[in-house]
């Protein structure tokens, strides 16, 4: 399904701009929340639409004139007349787009990361209208849908921090509510795996991680930073949607490659999960043909600009010995240190002296080669740029220092 549920934007109803604008975040949970204010009759909102829009004007006033927060701590809330309001500024948006933006309504950081709704009430005993029950319900099923968070991982806000919240009746309904959303998300709802899980699956998914040279940390089926780490790596590396979710998408390949025979291993010249064929037809890693610099270098071309450039390039580099790699740095090492900041008056280091005995080589008087950037060496400098028609603006920066080391 796609989000369906009908949801009164903060423009809608007129909420005061944000002191500041949160981030997004990729959530894990759905959290539910009563407002603990009082039930029908005396509701704040009585279950009118312009009664929710009052609430939610005054929850948000009440968040940041009491509490100094930037926005509206929750991000959605249902009325007992069965509005559902957005809360926090970029909510509605980000959570169509499988995100949510980091809140503060669970006191923790993951519950904050995920979306929380309040719900219009005090749910200790009192039990919620059908109307506002079926509006809980297409919410979630809307979320779970678009973020791909599973039922299960409907939460109240018990489970994150000490609270009656969202009190003992809605509470011991999220069972209910859970069911509720599996059954409006139908069969057309794939789960995946993510943050958080745990079991069987996710011992097979850190196995295969592992196995393949992606470090997921122990295999403990606990789906960790660690794991998720690996996951998007992974995902990088063959180019999938680095989403750290493991849907069938990710599957079929990890799949696919926990068949394939040899895997990439360091003893191993074979090739590293290297394309089918390449531009020119040759087969630049392939294990019956040596090496050779040209053979690398249209490796290298091979992957520029892929997704997963950096980790393939990272794997090659892996299999080289340390000596060679030191080696290489120290021959064709003609760059300032990293990070490259712009060399400018004030300046001082190996940097600037460098700079000043290249400038002095090309017959321009930065003073003597001390390592400080001084008024005399931004004159060398100026002058050096206007002698090659460059802006003249007497910073070594990332355009003056390569033509400074080539000129
Ligand atoms: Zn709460």
């Amino acid at each position: 399904m796609a989000f369906t549920a009908s949801v009164i934007s903060t423009k809608e109803w007129d909420a005061r701009p944000p002191r500041q604008w949160a981030g997004e975040t990729r959530p894990q949970y759905i959290i539910i929340h009563h407002t603990a204010t009082p039930n029908p009759p005396n509701d704040v909102s009585r279950g009118t639409l312009t009664g929710a829009k009052t609430f939610t004007r005054s929850i948000q006033t009440a968040h940041v004139d009491g509490f100094g927060w930037i926005d509206s701590g929750h991000n959605f809330l249902n009325t007992t007349g069965g509005y559902l309001l957005e809360g926090r500024h970029g909510s509605l948006n980000a959570i169509k787009r499988g995100r949510s933006i980091r809140s503060s309504h669970a006191g923790s950081n993951k519950g904050n990361e995920s979306p929380g709704i309040e719900n219009e009430g005090t749910f200790t005993t009192y039990q919620m209208n059908a109307k506002q029950w079926d509006s809980l319900v297409e919410l979630c099923a809307s979320i779970c849908s678009t973020t791909k968070i599973s039922p299960d991982n409907i939460r109240g806000h018990r489970d994150f921090s000490p609270t009656q919240c969202p009190g003992d009746w809605l509470y011991n309904q999220l069972p209910r509510l859970r069911q509720d959303v599996r059954q409006r998300l139908g069969t057309s709802f794939i789960e995946v795996l993510r943050e958080g899980d745990t079991g069987p699956r996710v011992k097979e998914l850190q196995q295969i991680l592992n196995a393949q040279g992606f470090k997921a940390g122990p295999i403990d089926g606990i789906f960790g930073e660690g794991t998720e780490d690996a996951v998007i790596s992974f995902q990088k590396f063959h180019g999938l949607d680095a989403d750290g979710l493991v849907g069938p998408a990710t599957w079929k390949v990890l799949e696919r490659v926990s068949k394939s025979p040899e895997p990439p291993t360091d003893t191993d010249s074979g090739t590293p999960t290297a394309p089918d064929t390449t531009p020119g037809g040759s087969t630049p890693l392939g294990s019956q043909t040596p090496f050779t610099q040209v053979q690398l270098l249209d490796t290298y071309k091979y992957y520029r600009e892929l997704p997963h450039q950096t980790q393939a390039i990272q794997w090659l580099q892996a299999q080289l010995p340390q000596a060679t790699l030191v080696e290489f740095s120290q021959k064709w090492r003609n760059q300032p240190s990293d990070p490259f900041l712009p060399l400018q008056e004030g300046s001082v280091g190996p940097e600037v002296k460098q700079a000043q005995e290249l400038l002095q080589q090309k017959g321009f008087d930065p003073g003597p080669a001390d390592g400080i950037y001084g008024a005399k060496t931004k004159a060398a400098v100026i002058a050096f740029q206007r002698s090659k028609g460059m802006t003249a603006d007497g910073i070594v920066g990332a355009v003056t220092w390569p033509v400074l080391n080539l000129a």
